[in-house]
């Protein structure tokens, strides 16, 4: 009698998990696919000018976004010149992202005011130094400015954005202290830079003198009279390492490195990467660790 009971339930109990074993694998295969396919149209669809924009909307919109850059590697950002593809491009994104139109003076016109330049609000601004994101307290406003602009459209991504936010913002607080740390102890504080002026807003907020061969624009022809003032320097002040930028000219570099008898080392200014960085997809962080690391060389800092 008791067996009978048992033998019933069991049956029973096996009838109703095949039942939904098979209710969920029909409703399962009709609705996973579907599932997808929306996950899938919920994707944004971003363009971007350079990789300084690039690489901040990439922390910020990280599994939110397709994040296309209009700026090839290795071009200089200052002076793109936009193609009608590039127009045709910007119109079909859900946003079109960009620094400033300082920084980026094809910018505004080509996007005919839909999109957003980032650098609004900022914490630090010089209005001559275009090249804000080298300060990781603008980069943090941007990115933020990102994420309000893009919760508004989107409230469904509202915790990731808020999560994605969260961890750069860690990032950044990160790098702040390990620069305020690193540059408090340096056998040099001139940063003797074979390049153009990128690095300002790092040299004013950890007080280092930052002396760049030619002024805010990059690719400008150094004059041979700031060529030799820099040399006569260099020598005066008996330095070991001068820094460049890679899409620079590496000539310069080599001659004034010779004739001032210092060695040079590279700083990052991320507003273009080479094709080689771009396939790396070298981050925001991983740029300014090399600087970091670099600037530590060179100006003889540490314990
Ligand atoms: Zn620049």
């Amino acid at each position: 009698m008791q067996a009978g009971f048992l033998k019933r339930h069991i049956t029973a109990f096996f009838a109703v998990i095949f039942f939904f074993c098979v209710f969920t694998s029909i409703y399962g295969c009709s609705k996973k696919p579907s599932a997808q396919a929306s996950n899938k149209a919920q994707i944004l669809q971003v363009v971007v000018s350079g990789y300084a924009p690039y690489s901040i909307a990439k922390e910020v919109l990280k599994d939110i976004a397709d994040i296309s850059i209009l700026i090839p590697p290795g071009a200089d950002a200052h002076h793109f010149e936009p193609l009608p593809s590039t127009i045709a491009e910007i119109q079909k994104a859900d946003y079109f992202f960009y620094i400033s139109d300082k920084m980026e003076p094809w910018a505004l016109k080509i996007s005919n005011g839909s999109g957003l330049a980032l650098a609004v609000n900022l914490p630090n601004l010089n209005p001559k130094d275009p090249h804000v994101w080298i300060d990781f307290a603008n980069t943090y406003k941007m990115a933020e400015n990102i994420a309000s602009v893009v919760v508004v459209k989107h409230p469904e991504f509202e915790d990731k954005l808020a999560k994605n936010l969260g961890v750069f913002s860690g990032e950044l607080k990160m790098l702040d202290r390990l620069y305020s740390k690193i540059f408090t102890n340096c056998q040099s504080r001139d940063i003797y830079h074979i390049g153009h002026m990128a690095f300002g807003y790092m040299a004013k907020k950890y007080n280092l003198n930052f002396r760049p061969l030619i002024g805010a624009t990059f690719g400008a022809e150094p004059s041979a009279k700031n060529m030799a003032t820099m040399i006569k320097e260099i020598k005066n002040k008996h330095l070991s390492y001068i820094f460049t930028e890679e899409a620079l000219n590496s000539k310069i570099a080599a001659t004034i490195a010779a004739e001032s008898n210092a060695k040079t080392l590279n700083l990052y200014t991320i507003e273009q990467a080479t094709k080689d960085e771009f396939e790396q997809n070298i981050s925001y962080k991983q740029f300014m660790m090399m600087n970091l690391e670099n600037l530590t060389k060179g100006l003889g800092c540490g314990e």
